[in-house]
């Protein structure tokens, strides 16, 4: 049955190219990839697969199904990234493709099609469901504060949104790919992990006067925040390496003019760690620095936090389905497993409440989230990885032990009531 699969895959190459140019040619920012959302729907229906439902703005899914159990859920991301300079970059934001997303939509529509033919022939039972997930990246926080103030969504992620609206409970398990840049040792990759963090802006706050006839008549909050940015890098020596702890940051505002002492300065952060007890503790003791580095000259320091994304918990026994899928395509040598990567995403918060897995796939040139990132390998990126998920999704779907084995080994950390409260707190 697989080797149907592949073979549907192969039939619709050239079209899935051309999809996948028109894509990347037109990058969006979450919760506006309204032109993403038509390409990709006008797409789906000529190939007779209808919308089930849209929500926040721009995320939307497919359905297709002879059963409805075992349920796979299918993740594609529709957003891009301001990455300044990218030749394909939008002259509105400079939104472009540089991590790689529309790549994810492509091959998940080309398995999507596989699959379509196989249980519409009821060679194969049960459901499918694809979804399309707005707003993975964690940027344009002042936008999408407005959106969250307007009741448009509750929280910044797309996914963060859909899980707070239940969208994702009847799946069994949950299966999405990402692109990992260039193939250098490794083709793909399994059981990577992410970490998880929380966004911090830290307000010094202190009193203008002239920098050069009246300094002592001033509160230096540029001073205010050099001292905290010691303090912090003071604490870097504590960082456990299990933890893979990353704290990093921008000073958004300065001061005002190089003539008056800066009363008002601005740095902008992220806290992460592999261990979600530390990045709670590690954000106490980075707050606790800032607000008594300002004390201590003077001035003020007001945080304002916003929960990011949960570390990602890969469900092994799923990631092991993939790994033995990949097998038929690539030497077992160029399949990365348990790598440790600092990325963080919000499929890290899915994996709270479902089996979840995210595999990665080469095939690019350049840097992920640079303005040089391109696609180079078209065959591997459309054609190989959505061989390997498709043939996952057929063992999940023929075979129950593998679905039982999952269910049996997993453990949702939290309901969406205690994740709800987590996030507005
Ligand atoms: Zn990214
Ligand atoms: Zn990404």
């Amino acid at each position: 049955m697989k080797e149907l699969a592949y073979a549907i895959i192969d039939k619709y190459h050239d079209e899935f190219l051309e999809l996948a140019d028109t894509l990347f040619k037109t990058p969006e920012l979450g919760y506006k990839e309204v032109k993403t959302k038509q390409i990709i729907q006008t797409f789906l229906t000529s190939h007779g697969i209808q919308i089930e439902k849209e929500y926040f703005q721009t995320g939307f899914q497919v359905t297709i199904a002879n059963a409805d159990k075992p349920h796979i859920g299918l993740i594609a991301e529709l957003d891009a990234i301001p990455t300044i300079g990218h030749p394909c970059s939008n002259p509105l934001d400079n939104a472009a493709h540089s991590c790689g997303h529309s790549t994810q939509v492509v091959m998940m529509i080309a398995s999507l099609l596989a699959l379509k033919e196989l249980i519409d022939e009821n060679k194969l039972t049960g459901k499918v469901t694809l979804f399309f997930c707005p707003a993975e990246e964690f940027i344009d926080i002042e936008y999408r504060k407005q959106l969250i103030e307007n009741k448009t969504i509750y929280a910044i992620g797309g996914k963060q949104n859909m899980i707070i609206d239940h969208i994702f409970d009847d799946v069994d398990c949950c299966l999405h790919a990402h692109g990992m840049g260039e193939f250098r040792k490794y083709r793909f990759n399994v059981k990577s992990s992410l970490a998880g963090f929380i966004y911090k802006k830290y307000h010094f706050e202190g009193k203008a006067s002239h920098a050069a006839m009246a300094p002592s008549e001033g509160i230096n909050a540029l001073s205010a925040c050099n001292l905290f940015l010691q303090a912090q890098a003071m604490l870097r020596e504590t960082f456990l390496d299990s933890d893979m702890n990353r704290v990093h940051g921008i000073i958004t505002n300065g001061g005002d003019v190089v003539n008056s002492i800066p009363s008002d300065v601005v740095y902008e952060a992220y806290v992460r760690s592999f261990s979600t007890t530390t990045l709670m503790n590690l954000n106490d003791q980075l707050s606790n620095a800032a607000k008594h580095c300002a004390y201590a000259i003077g001035a003020k320091c007001e945080i304002e936090e916003i929960k990011g994304y949960f570390p990602f918990n890969q469900d092994i026994a799923l990631s092991d389905v993939v790994y033995q899928n990949m097998l038929p395509f690539v030497n077992p040598l160029e399949i990365q497993t348990d790598e440790k990567s600092v990325a963080s995403g919000d499929i890290g918060d899915l994996s709270l409440f479902k089996p979840t897995i995210q595999f990665g796939y080469t095939g690019f040139k350049g840097t992920m989230h640079g303005k040089n990132l391109e696609v180079s390998e078209p065959d591997v990126v459309y054609n190989t990885t959505s061989k390997i998920l498709v043939g996952s999704v057929i063992d999940l779907l023929t075979d129950s032990s593998y679905l039982e084995n999952i269910h049996s080994s997993f453990r949702p950390q939290m309901t969406i009531d205690e994740y709800i409260k987590y996030l507005e707190s």
